[in-house]
């Protein structure tokens, strides 16, 4: 057990900082893009449905919106659609772990069980000097160890902001611009 929280570079908390404020954007503008598939604007009562409703529930019901049963198997948009809400899937479980993680400056496992910590990518140790390992604790599973570099931190703030801006482009083209 090390408690080395201490020891986590501001570099690190910048990152995961970026993280936690990217992602809310990334909700909010969810949020308007799963009312408009369901055909709700911000000025009808109904968008209260939607109000206070987390990133799963959003994703979750926005998948609902999208899918093969609720869509016309012709609707051209369908596939751009589900692509959509799977990355915004990848991306808010990769959020959660940098952000309800337990953060330490050095591998909780010892050399001979290193593949018990996976690395976020290939490219994770290629300045092992900039890596941190995030640890998650699951209900009634056991914890799940991941190596992330600093700059991977960094790039899924961008690929949040990324997606964002996307989602609002659409917003504002109309759905229709999603399958050109
Ligand atoms: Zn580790």
């Amino acid at each position: 057990m090390n408690a080395d929280a201490a020891r986590i570079p501001e570099s690190l908390l910048l990152a995961i900082g970026t993280v936690a404020v990217a992602s809310a954007d990334l909700e909010h503008v969810l949020r308007h893009f799963v009312a408009g598939l369901a055909g709700i604007t911000a000025y009808d009562g109904g968008s209260l449905l939607l109000e206070g409703q987390s990133a799963d529930w959003l994703i979750g019901n926005g998948k609902m919106l999208v899918s093969d049963d609720a869509m016309s198997r012709s609707d051209p948009r369908g596939p751009a659609l589900r692509e959509l809400f799977e990355r915004a899937e990848q991306l808010k479980n990769a959020r959660n772990t940098v952000i309800h993680g337990r953060w330490q400056t050095r591998c909780g496992w010892p050399p001979a069980d290193a593949d018990m910590c996976s690395p976020r990518s290939a490219r994770t140790y290629d300045h092992p000097e900039f890596v941190f390992h995030v640890v998650r604790s699951r209900y009634r599973k056991y914890a799940v160890e991941q190596a992330w570099a600093v700059s991977e931190v960094d790039e899924l703030a961008s690929q949040m902001q990324a997606l964002a801006q996307q989602l609002l482009d659409l917003s504002e083209r109309g759905y229709a611009a999603v399958a050109q």
